[in-house]
C-alpha cells in the first residue's frame, strides 16, 4: 500500500465547537450569571425551540437518550408482563430501557436495504402482551413509518421513535420526532445535534405523556416536596440546554454539510466494490453515520487503519447476541439479516466539515485495498 499518510479522524467535534465558540461561551456565561443551574430558564427555552423544530407540541429535556426511552415506557406504565417490539440491529440503549422497566424486548429483523425495522416482520411478532413498538431511525435514515403506524393502530400499540441518530431527518417531508406517539432523542456529543456532555429529550403531541415524563424526570414532583410518582433524577442540565440552543441553530446547515460530504463519497467510491448507503425514495437521510457494506470488512478496516483512517462498526454484535441479554433466550441464527449486516457494515469518517481531500484519500485507500492481490477482490453486496 502506498504510504502517503493522512490522518482522517472518525469525527471532529472541536471543529464544530470552534465555529460557534463565542456564542457557546456567551450562552454558558448567561447561565452562570443567572445561577439557575437546575431546570433553569435555558432548559425551558430549549424545550420550546426543539418542540418547534420537531413540529410537536411538547418537548421534555432529560439527561440522556436512554432516559428518554425509559421515561416514555414508564410514563405509559409499560413493565412486567408486557412486550415491546424493536429491531435486533440497533444500539444497546434502544433495548436496555425495555428490560429496565421489567418488560420483554421482542426482536424483529430490519429491512436489509434501509437497516430500519421491516414493517413486513412486525405483525407476526405481535402477541396479546405487546404494548409498544420502538422504531429506530438508524444512521439518520427514517424508518418506514406509515405501514408501521397502520399496524400499530390496528393492534392498539404505542409507537416510539428512537430518533437518537436522526435529528432533522424527514419521512415523506415530515420531520422525525413527530411521526409516532412519542420520540426519544439523544444529544450525546457526536450526534447530529450534540451537547458537550450527556443530554436527551422526549418529543410528543401527547400532553398527558409529556406531563408524566416531566414528573418522572424530577423525582415525581410537580410542586416541591410533593412526590406524586416515585420518579427519578433524569433532568436535562441547564448548561447543556444552553449549549443545545446554540447548536440547534446550526443543525440544518450541519446536516446539509453531511449531505455534501455524502455526495463526494458517492462519486469517489462509485466504481469500487463496496455497497454505498441506500436511501428510500420517501427518505431525507441526515447521515449521522456513513455506513458502507463489504464482504471483506476486516481486511478493508485494517487497510484503512494502517493508512490513518479511523473507522467504526455500528454495531458489531446484534442485540440478541449481547451477553447481557442472554436470558432472553435468543440464539445465533435467529436473526440472519441482522447477523449478516453486522459482519458487512463499516462506518467511514463522517462529520460536518470533513474535507474533500480527506474523502478522496479514504476512497483512494479503499481502491488500493480492493485491488491488492493478497485478498480476493471484494464482492459488491446488494441490498436485496
Ligand atoms: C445514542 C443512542 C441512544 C442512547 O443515547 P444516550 O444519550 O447515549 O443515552 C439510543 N439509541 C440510539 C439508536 C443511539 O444511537
Amino acid at each position: 500500500m502506498k504510504k502517503t499518510h493522512m490522518k482522517v479522524p472518525f469525527v471532529d467535534l472541536r471543529g464544530q465547537y470552534f465555529s460557534v465558540r463565542e456564542e457557546i461561551e456567551t450562552a454558558i456565561e448567561r447561565v452562570l450569571n443567572r445561577g439557575d443551574y437546575i431546570l433553569g430558564e435555558a432548559v425551558h427555552a430549549f424545550e420550546e425551540q426543539f418542540a418547534r423544530y420537531c413540529g410537536v407540541d411538547q418537548c421534555v429535556g432529560v439527561d440522556s437518550g436512554l432516559s428518554a426511552i425509559e421515561l416514555i415506557l414508564r410514563a405509559w406504565d409499560i413493565g412486567s408482563g408486557d412486550e415491546v417490539i424493536t429491531t435486533a440491529n440497533t444500539f444497546y440503549s434502544t433495548v436496555l430501557p425495555i428490560v429496565a422497566c421489567g418488560a420483554r424486548p421482542v426482536l424483529v429483523e430490519p429491512d436489509p436495504a434501509t437497516h430500519t425495522l421491516d414493517p413486513g416482520q412486525l405483525e407476526a411478532a405481535i402477541t396479546p402482551r405487546t404494548r409498544a413498538v420502538i422504531v429506530v431511525h438508524l444512521y439518520g435514515h427514517p424508518a418506514d413509518m406509515d405501514p408501521i403506524n397502520a399496524i400499530a393502530r390496528r393492534y392498539g400499540l404505542k409507537v416510539i421513535e428512537d430518533a437518537a441518530q436522526a435529528h432533522g431527518a424527514r419521512y415523506k417531508h415530515r420531520v422525525v420526532g413527530s411521526l409516532g406517539d412519542a420520540a426519544a432523542f439523544s444529544f450525546y456529543p457526536t450526534k447530529n445535534l450534540g451537547a458537550y456532555g450527556d443530554a436527551g429529550a422526549v418529543a410528543t403531541n401527547d400532553a398527558d405523556l409529556a406531563e408524566r415524563v416531566r414528573l418522572l424526570r424530577n423525582l415525581g414532583q410537580r410542586v416541591r416536596n410533593v412526590h406524586e410518582l416515585r420518579g427519578f433524577n433524569h433532568r436535562l442540565d441547564t448548561i447543556q440546554a444552553a449549549i443545545l440552543s446554540v447548536n440547534l441553530q446550526r443543525l440544518d446547515e450541519r446536516n446539509a454539510a453531511r449531505r455534501r460530504a455524502v455526495a463526494l463519497y458517492t462519486k469517489a467510491l462509485a466504481e469500487l466494490p463496496v455497497e454505498q448507503p441506500y436511501v428510500a425514495p420517501w427518505a431525507e437521510h441526515v447521515y449521522h453515520l456513513y455506513v458502507i457494506r463489504t464482504d471483506n470488512r476486516a481486511w478493508l478496516q485494517q487497510q484503512l487503519a494502517e493508512a490513518g483512517v479511523a473507522t467504526a462498526i455500528h454495531y458489531p454484535t446484534p442485540i440478541h447476541l449481547q451477553p447481557a441479554f442472554a436470558d432472553l433466550g435468543y440464539r445465533k441464527g435467529d436473526f440472519p439479516v441482522s447477523e449478516r449486516l453486522a459482519q458487512q457494515i463499516l462506518s467511514l469518517p463522517m462529520y460536518p466539515g470533513i474535507s474533500e481531500e480527506a474523502i478522496r484519500y479514504v476512497a483512494d485507500v479503499v481502491r488500493l485495498a480492493s485491488s491488492e492481490g493478497k485478498r480476493p477482490a471484494m464482492a459488491g453486496v446488494r441490498a436485496e
